[in-house]
């Protein structure tokens, strides 16, 4: 790729470049130019068109396992050549840690995909989601629900800069099995990632035409094809996430619209835990991973930290000196092990975020103007020390700023009995953490707050050495959340197929159903 060079995108067959000088990415440890991204004089429409009439014919001529197939031989294309995808990670500030939870969880995620498909869907074209349901005395006649692949539908991706090869997979890898063409829209910032594993998946072979198309750059007009049999996945800020919403697409022609906003999602330190428990160190561990993996760009990440009272001051000294040994610089230097944000843009965007929660506390490590770097221009990158902070609960901005960077909030309990209510207003979010070996306490807690959470790890001595944590979504478990982190859901395993597939109920005999369901059927 030329420093300066338009990024392709690939509609209709071939790859092809914007027009104009596009927006400039430049590169996050360097601050060098990238690329530049444009879609200016791209014909979206026609790639719509072209999705619709070569993708999904393709894709709906073969079966559940078929597709399945693909997806695995696009997994492991991306297996094969994923040190590609990490060489350019490192320039989005990621380190080798960082890339891995992107490039190895998005191929993972696809091979889960896959292999739940495979065991789990007939191999076939239709699904029977139920038995018959007899709704005539005598039993020849009844319902069944039936899934089929929308005629013509066309899922579009608009992905968030954080993922843009997990987000862009774990949206794919469901829609491809259900037997629908994907239209993907990266995020600007890593669209170069995202672009790379898209050449990576079309060379593989294993696609047909019009199955995979990808748009660099802005979307204009493209909702304006789009209506009922169609699906948008989401998964960016709750302000474009409104703007979507607000859609002729969406409010007038039924277009599945799935949310994956932004959320500050908890985790929480039960009243049993002492600082020689098991539970308080794994809670100042998930802390301090939640707070620098990929520097807190994750939307999972722990926003709000609640300690019991009398642990503050030492859950704050740990997780000080935890952080205190993190060493951040570029990607690969040596110690290195928390990297830049994706741009200066985001950094000067996560320091007045920061300002915002200390004004609301204060900062009990880090400092938001200053951090040493090691092998890099801390001027030029995008560096960020970690944050913490520590607030009354009482306080608005803890529980209303995202600060997207490796910022969190220490907020203090006095009575387990306002443990919820604190967690209720986050308004909602992806996914909370219980640290505590008393089962009452997380009875409590978990019940009490799962209305307010898509996923909820309980933490303690039993499962710590399997359990996965606090930020990565599980391709089996369900992914999203209500109220302010969208009010959307991914993965869930097949539920995440199901959600592409169209439900129709259909009446008639048990013969007729059940021929309809592609079972044997007595001669
Ligand atoms: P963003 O600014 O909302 O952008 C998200 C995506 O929307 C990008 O691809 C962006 O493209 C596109 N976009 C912007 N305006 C659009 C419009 N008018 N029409 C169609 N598409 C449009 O969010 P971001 O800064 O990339 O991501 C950070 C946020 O995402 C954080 O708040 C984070 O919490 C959230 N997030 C949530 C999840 C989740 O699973 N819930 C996962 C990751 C991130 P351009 O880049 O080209 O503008």
């Amino acid at each position: 790729m030329n420093d300066t060079a338009i990024l392709p995108s690939y509609l209709v067959g071939s790859w092809q470049s914007g027009t104009g000088d596009g927006a400039e990415v430049k590169d996050a440890v360097t601050g060098e130019t990238v690329c530049r991204v444009s879609s200016a004089g791209l014909d979206i429409a026609a790639a719509v068109e072209h999705a619709r009439t070569v993708g999904a014919p393709a894709l709906a001529a073969l079966t559940f396992h078929e597709r399945a197939g693909i997806v695995k031989q696009l997994a492991l294309a991306l297996s094969e050549r994923k040190a590609e995808l990490y060489e350019l990670s490192a320039r989005a500030g990621a380190t080798a840690r960082d890339a891995g939870v992107d490039v190895d969880g998005g191929f993972g995620t696809a091979l889960v995909f896959s292999s739940l498909a495979r065991k789990g869907l007939p191999d076939a074209t239709v699904v029977a989601e139920d038995e018959f349901i007899g709704l005539g005395k005598e039993g020849s006649f009844g319902g069944r629900h039936l899934l089929t692949t929308p005629r013509g539908g066309v899922a579009v991706q608009i992905n968030a800069f954080n993922f843009p090869v997990w987000g862009m997979l774990e949206k794919l890898a469901p829609a491809l099995i259900a037997g629908v063409p994907n239209i993907v829209k990266p995020a600007t910032p890593t669209a170069y990632i995202a672009q790379r594993a898209v050449e990576i998946m079309l060379e593989s072979g294993a696609l047909p035409e019009g199955a995979l198309q990808l748009v660099c750059g802005s979307i204009p007009g493209l909702f304006d094809q789009l209506g009922g049999q169609d699906h948008v996945g989401f998964t960016g800020s709750a302000a474009t996430a409104a703007r979507l919403r607000g859609d002729a697409a969406v409010t007038q022609r039924s277009l599945h619209l799935n949310v994956e906003a932004d959320s500050l999602n908890a985790s929480v330190l039960g009243p049993d835990a002492t600082p020689d428990s098991p539970e308080f160190g794994l809670f100042v561990k998930g802390l301090v991973t939640e707070m620098t993996v990929k520097a807190g760009q994750k939307c999972t990440a722990i926003r709000r930290a609640l300690v019991p009272a009398a642990q503050l001051e030492a859950v704050t000294e740990a997780a000080s000196a935890a952080l205190g040994k993190v060493v951040v610089g570029a990607p690969g230097a040596e110690g290195v092990r928390m990297g830049a944000l994706v741009g200066t843009e985001q950094r000067d965007d996560v320091r007045a975020a920061a300002d915002r929660l200390a004004a609301a506390g204060r900062l009990v490590f880090g400092d938001p103007q200053q951090v040493a770097v090691v092998g890099a221009d801390a001027d030029r990158g995008a560096f960020l020390s970690p944050l913490l902070i520590s607030a009354d609960p009482q306080q608005v901005a803890p529980h209303e700023v995202e600060a997207f960077g490796p910022v969190s909030t220490l907020l203090p309990y006095a009575d387990p009995a306002d443990v919820v209510p604190i967690l209720a207003r986050g308004q909602g979010s992806l996914a909370g953490s219980v640290v505590s070996h008393d089962p009452d306490f997380v009875r409590e807690v978990v019940l009490g707050a799962a209305s307010h959470h898509g996923r909820i790890l309980v933490l303690d001595r039993d499962c710590a050495a399997e359990s996965t944590g606090h930020g990565i979504p599980m391709p089996q478990l369900v992914h999203g959340g209500p109220g302010r982190a969208g009010g959307g859901e991914e993965e869930g395993g097949l539920r995440a197929v199901h959600a592409h597939l169209h439900r129709t109920a259909v009446q008639g005999s048990p013969t007729a159903l059940a021929m309809l369901a592609g079972e044997d059927v007595p001669a």
